[in-house]
């Protein structure tokens, strides 16, 4: 598993390494990389105050990688938390299947209340109905029902925190997607608001790749497929980008993500809009007249696409 390494591959215990963390040109065996990782997702909660003694927390449970492992994490956190596990089914067969039945035999691993919720029953259509029915590109529906769902979802199971699997790279790709595609606005989109469930990202200082490791380290057997309708995605454009800046300029990701936490403390963004004097999406919320959930206008995007696909 070790990659690219130093020459004796061996970490400071002495004991043969398992991982090389380029960035941070350390070798680390087993033991001490699951420390590693686990003290760094404590500390990011802790930095960001993520969590408190008797928070409800909905994790999104997508049966992927990222937000096994967060399960994980959470389920040995130190903290008298309660957890249940959400996750959309948005009908994709031949990908959420597998996932699906991933996330059971992890919840039942752990012992945690599981629920489901799929597409068709909320948005009266699967993603492949979507999918066949629009030539548009499917992530962009899937992205806004999914997160109308999770929200919907994690308030009737009396959750206070809505914990998703974001890691370094997604945050990354995010926000170089957001850039590129001259939607500044986007980035500072504001979710901090009594309509929503307070989202958490505790994962959000971990890369990707050792989550991966993480994962076959626990013993989390994972479906390897990736979604259909992925190749379609402008993310999937930036993901290649980022890893490979990542490859040739080691630690590329964090630098970005500490960017954009830079920018948020300095306001920089606000500064921005007003300079420019844009009426843009500030990210203010208000209530959809047709569902009641958060939007900001009068009918929020998921009704709109609803009527759409309809
Ligand atoms: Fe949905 Fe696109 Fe992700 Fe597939 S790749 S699950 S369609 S957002």
């Amino acid at each position: 598993m070790v990659t690219k390494n130093k020459s004796n591959n061996i970490c400071s215990c002495g004991k043969n390494a398992t991982i090389f963390l380029h960035y941070a040109n350390r070798l680390l065996c087993e033991t001490h990389f699951i420390e590693m990782f686990d003290k760094r997702v404590g500390r990011t909660i802790r930095e960001f105050g993520m969590l408190k003694k008797g928070d409800k927390v909905a994790v999104g449970l997508s049966g992927g990688k990222d937000s096994c492992v967060l399960l994980h994490s959470l389920a040995q956190i130190n903290m008298p938390i309660k957890l249940v596990a959400i996750t959309i089914d948005e009908g994709i067969k031949g990908y959420r299947n597998n996932t699906l039945k991933t996330a059971k035999r992890e919840c039942e691993k752990l012992g945690i209340e599981h629920v489901v919720y799929s597409f068709k029953e909320t948005a009266g259509k699967t993603m492949d109905d979507i999918a066949n029915q629009k030539n548009e590109i499917p992530c962009s529906y899937c992205g806004v029902i999914r997160r109308y769902m999770l929200n919907k979802a994690a308030k009737e199971t009396g959750a206070n925190k809505l914990a998703t699997g974001h890691n370094v790279d997604d945050i990354a790709q995010t926000l170089l997607m957001n850039i590129m595609r001259n939607e500044p606005s986007r980035i500072w989109r504001n979710s901090d608001n009594e309509n929503f469930v307070k989202r958490i990202k505790p994962l959000v200082r971990t890369p990707e790749r050792e989550i991966a490791i993480y994962a076959m380290l626990k013993g989390i057997k994972l479906d390897r497929a990736d979604c259909p309708y992925a190749h379609f995605a402008f993310r999937s454009h930036v993901r290649k980008l980022l890893n490979e800046t990542e490859e040739r300029y080691p630690g590329t990701k964090f630098k970005v993500v500490n960017s954009f936490f830079e920018m948020t403390n300095s306001n920089i963004m606000e500064q921005t809009i007003g300079k420019y004097g844009k009426k843009k999406n500030t990210g203010k919320m208000s209530k959809c007249k047709t569902c009641n959930q958060p939007g900001s206008e009068d009918m929020c995007m998921f009704c709109k696409m609803k009527k759409n696909i309809s």
